[in-house]
């Protein structure tokens, strides 16, 4: 299974446009509560029914010059910017030279973005996405090396902890809650793909990350109360530390 390596780079690359397009209907759909089904989408202006070959992710785009077929109204941007996020994340991937995991890591980017995604826009991190990823990074320590599994297991539990404790903290001395219950969730996560060692580096790598774009997006009007998302930076600082284990010494 795994001894064509390049060619699962292939497939990998190949299935990552509709799996970019699965990740958009999550996205748009779970903090909404809204079901996630395979709907054929219509256009929100005419009412057409996207034609199957309208729905190739990237390509029909290109086709359509980012058009709906019958009443020329713009489709919305958000589809191609994802779907070609997840092509990137199979590169970002193979250019780390992922080989015997890449098929997991890939898993794990797709999951991270279309977190990260969903936080920027609405500053929630579902449980739908964040539960399974913690039992994902389980059975992916299992199947590679189950003698793995402990380590991951206490770092997802040290993390869920660790982040829950503190915001409990928080909100008794400030009375705000300054992390959500989904960052504690996401941090588990973490936990569960790269281990307890890795964990403060999680923390900090974001931490530093977070401060940094919050600083440059809002310079000195920042105040303490400004609510930021910080799933984002944790899905990239999990991401950082998953593919460049060694990055931080
Ligand atoms: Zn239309």
């Amino acid at each position: 299974m795994w001894q064509n390596r390049a060619g699962d780079g292939w497939i990998l690359l190949l299935v990552s446009p509709f799996i970019g397009s699965l990740l958009g209907v999550l996205i748009r759909r779970l903090p909404q509560d809204e079901p996630v089904m395979w709907a054929r989408s219509a256009c929100p202006r005419c009412g057409t029914r996207l034609a199957p070959g309208d729905l190739m992710p990237v390509l029909s785009f290109l086709v359509l010059r980012g058009r709906c077929r019958q009443c020329r109204r713009q489709i919305d941007r958000f589809h191609l910017w994802i779907e070609l996020a997840a092509v990137g994340v199979v590169l970002w991937v193979i250019l780390a030279e992922r080989e015997p995991t890449m098929f997991a890591d890939c898993v794990l980017g797709w999951v991270l973005l279309a977190l990260a995604w969903t936080d920027l826009e609405t500053m929630l991190l579902p449980d739908a996405l964040t539960l399974p990823l913690i039992l994902a990074g389980f059975a992916e320590a299992w199947w590679f090396d189950p003698t793995m599994l402990p380590d991951r297991a206490i770092a997802a539990a040290i993390g869920w902890g660790a982040f829950a404790g503190l915001a409990g903290l928080w909100r008794r001395l400030h009375g705000i809650d300054a992390l959500g219950a989904g960052d504690a969730k996401l941090l588990a996560a973490g936990g569960a793909w790269v281990g307890a060692e890795q964990l403060p580096w999680i923390v900090f790598l974001a931490a530093l990350i977070g401060i940094a774009v919050a600083l440059a997006q809002h310079g000195r009007k920042l105040g303490s109360r400004q609510q930021i998302a910080f799933g984002p930076w944790l899905a990239l600082a999990i991401w950082l530390l998953r593919l460049y284990p060694d990055m931080m010494g």
